[in-house]
């Protein structure tokens, strides 16, 4: 209603003079499971999109993702590299999705105080992870992810790093929301390379050997060329840049504007072709089709003639005596009927 759109134009006003409390605010809405909430979050994003769309000295934006496995070095990387795209200039925003927020208790990227001196600096907003247990599962909380970054952008942050940890889907939903996607590894080689990980490797565009320092540094280098080598027979995500693998060490600060430049050349190859924007339309698709089939299985559940209906048909099923096939063939018809009959 009209309360709620002066409400959201409200909210896009402060947030574009980018104000920390609104964004902290318009984040807490797309996070909210009360519908009122989500409402007004979505118009929020449509108001903000929209004047995104009309302003004509809008700030290019970047989105990165970063994924790796805990105790790779994830929060002391972005420390550091976030402080140095500070020095250049830019204002950085960092997100999380972490898989083990939602539902469940022990949250691997939350608990410890992380990236202590990008916190408080005046030019970057580190979002903390959800909080646990009030959100759905990892699809959740990677949708909100998802328009917690357009927030952050319209709040000013040219760039946003979107940090995972490695496990189950969320570094390929992570993968499915950002420009670019860098692989942080340690240098213990290549224990990412085989098996379930090769797949996580043919997602990045660039792998980051960390903790290339002291005793470390022969381990890296070998791993730098283990990864280079095996990229080589890997499909790369695009046809345009061939993923490119670089030692770092975060805690000496090495490596982090070598880091930085190949990025910013993924950034250019990537524009100058007109691919990011493609990029970004393909992706916004992806999750269109994500927010349907959640919503539907949503809705199905909520229906008192579906649950009726699905209990008898699950004893059937695990009895034998039906299909898994046909139980679900029913229980859509079921459901699409009595969607037609009260014209929902
Ligand atoms: P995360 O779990 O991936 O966020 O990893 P952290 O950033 O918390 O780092 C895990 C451990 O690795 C910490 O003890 C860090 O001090 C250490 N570490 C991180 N980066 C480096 C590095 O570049 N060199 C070395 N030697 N240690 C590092």
């Amino acid at each position: 209603g009209t309360a709620t759109s002066s409400k959201s134009a409200q909210l896009a006003e402060q947030l574009e003079q980018g104000s920390r409390y609104a964004l902290a605010k318009s984040i807490t809405l797309v996070e909210s499971s009360r519908s009122d909430h989500r409402a007004l979050a979505q118009e929020l994003l449509s108001t903000v999109l929209k004047r995104q769309k009309e302003s004509k000295d809008a700030k290019p934006t970047f989105r990165i993702g970063l994924s790796g496995s805990p105790g790779v070095g994830k929060s002391t990387f972005i420390e550091a590299f976030g402080m140095y795209l500070l020095e250049q200039g830019h204002k950085v925003a960092v997100l999380a999705v972490d898989p083990s927020s939602s539902r469940t208790g022990g949250s691997i990227l939350g608990d410890k105080t992380r990236m202590t001196e990008l916190s408080r600096a005046d030019d970057a907003y580190v979002r903390p992870s959800p909080s646990r247990g009030t959100l759905g599962g990892v699809s959740d909380v990677a949708r909100n992810t998802n328009e917690a970054i357009i927030l952050c952008e319209a709040a000013g942050y040219d760039v946003t790093l979107v940090e995972t940890v490695g496990v189950g889907q969320s570094e390929t939903m992570v993968a499915e929301m950002v420009d670019m996607f860098v692989l942080l590894v340690g240098p213990g080689g290549g224990d990412e390379l085989q098996g379930l990980k090769k797949g996580i490797v043919e997602l990045s565009d660039m792998v980051i050997v960390n903790k290339a320092d002291g005793k470390l540094e022969d381990a890296a280098r070998s791993a730098a060329m283990d990864y280079t080598s095996a990229i080589k027979f890997l499909q790369s995500p695009s046809p345009l840049w061939k993923a490119k693998v670089v030692r770092v060490s975060s805690r000496n600060n090495i490596g982090i504007d070598k880091s930085w430049e190949i990025m910013k050349s993924y950034f250019d190859t990537m524009t100058a072709a007109h691919k990011l924007a493609e990029k970004r339309g393909a992706q916004r698709k992806v999750w269109m089709w994500r927010q349907i089939t959640s919503e539907l299985v949503d809705r199905l559940n909520g229906d008192e003639n579906v649950k009726k209906h699905v209990a008898k048909l699950e004893s059937q099923v695990f009895d034998g005596k039906m299909t898994s096939g046909q139980a679900a063939d029913s229980v859509v018809d079921v459901f699409l009927n009595k969607v037609k009959e009260n014209k929902i």
